[in-house]
């Protein structure tokens, strides 16, 4: 037997997640098990657990899209028993059963072999909130966004791609403006590295096709009014990465941007990003990333306090990282 959190829906209770019990006849198809050490909350978790996003594609559905492990049976060449393994996105915990589960069996050629920089629990601190600000942070260097060009805009700063992002371009060299709705977040950004606060309700609202130009480049959360603004005050030339949907998923701008002043709009996928360009995030994260900054950024759970934690991160008020123990 093993726990996990499972969500369903049934006529009698709606849609539901409860902590129970299963057995090994409950995994999915592949050729990896893995013994869990470490999931995490990230968004996607947070709307597959309440409900408040179409995340789940199948019920009864384990959730949690990434999870830090070890082998416990393999019958695929790269992994044997004993690997030290991390796994981000691929539809887990969406369409195949996920991290928040004491054991996972999943396709080895999902796996990422656990970087030596980092625990598991780390590894899950950073987790697919973490990659995938490495994914926007490459992405502005294959465009050409150096630490001279000048400053670097986080939005959903004090979130837990947010609070990677600032951490990761501080340490890179980069002058980084982190915009909260929490002000009182403040020291925690200017620890881990920003070096100015803005107000968030600056971007929030609909604003002009082009404003006055400031951000050599953008790490943008929040979509929305927000991406508008940020791309119609970015640079000549300037890139915006564009990975998440916090204020909504609409993108009500104009072309401006793009045909006045050549901005780039660079589109962040984690979940299919392919193999190699995880390896070489994960092999960034364990040199661009303070390591000593993760405890700041974390805090850790029990599986059993996943559910009521993933409300607390709809709502907003979950600082950085969740990692659960998913063995307390
Ligand atoms: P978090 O919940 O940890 O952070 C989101 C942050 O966004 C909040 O902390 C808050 O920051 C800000 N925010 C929340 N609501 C609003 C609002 N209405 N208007 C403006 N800002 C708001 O989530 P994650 O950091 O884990 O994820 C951030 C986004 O990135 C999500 O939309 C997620 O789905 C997406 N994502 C996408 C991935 C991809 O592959 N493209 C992978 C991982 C995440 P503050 O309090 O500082 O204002």
């Amino acid at each position: 037997m093993y726990k996990a959190i499972v969500i369903n829906k049934t006529e009698a209770e709606g849609y539901n997640a409860h902590l129970m019990d299963l057995d090994d006849g409950d995994l999915p198809e592949g050729d990896v098990t893995v013994k869990v050490a470490y999931s995490t909350l990230n968004y996607k978790d947070g709307l597959a657990i309440t409900g408040k996003g179409p995340v789940v594609r199948k019920f009864p559905m384990v959730p949690g899209i990434d999870l830090a492990g070890t082998v416990m049976s393999s019958t695929h060449a790269d992994f044997k028993v004993g690997d030290a393994v991390v796994l981000n996105g691929w539809g887990v915990g969406e369409g195949h059963p996920g991290g928040l589960a004491q054991k996972a069996r999943l396709k080895g050629d999902w796996l990422v072999p656990l970087p030596a920089a980092f625990k598991p629990e780390q590894a899950m601190a950073i987790g697919t909130a973490g990659y995938t600000a490495m994914l926007c942070v490459m992405a502005l260097e294959r465009h050409g966004v150096t630490p001279d060009k000048g400053e670097i805009l986080v939005t959903g700063a004090a979130g837990g791609v947010g609070s990677v992002a600032v951490a990761i371009l501080a340490k890179l060299g980069y002058t980084v403006v982190a915009s909260t709705g929490r002000p009182s977040e403040g020291d925690y950004l200017k620890t881990l590295g920003a070096t100015e606060i803005v107000d968030r309700a600056q971007f929030s609202e609909p604003g002009r096709p082009l404003g006055k130009e400031r951000w050599a480049g953008a790490v943008d959360t929040v979509g929305s009014h927000t991406l508008a603004n940020v791309c119609a005050t970015t640079k000549y030339r300037g890139v915006v990465t564009c990975c998440g949907l916090a204020q909504g998923m609409d993108f009500p701008s104009t072309v401006a941007p793009f045909i006045l002043r050549g901005v780039t709009l660079a589109g962040i996928d984690s979940v299919m990003a392919p193999k190699a360009e995880r390896l070489e995030a994960w092999s960034r994260l364990a040199t661009d990333l303070d390591v000593s900054k993760l405890e700041l950024i974390t805090r850790e759970i029990g599986l059993s306090e996943a559910i009521d934690a993933a409300g607390e991160l709809m709502a907003g008020t979950i600082r950085g990282r969740v990692v659960v123990d998913v063995n307390r």
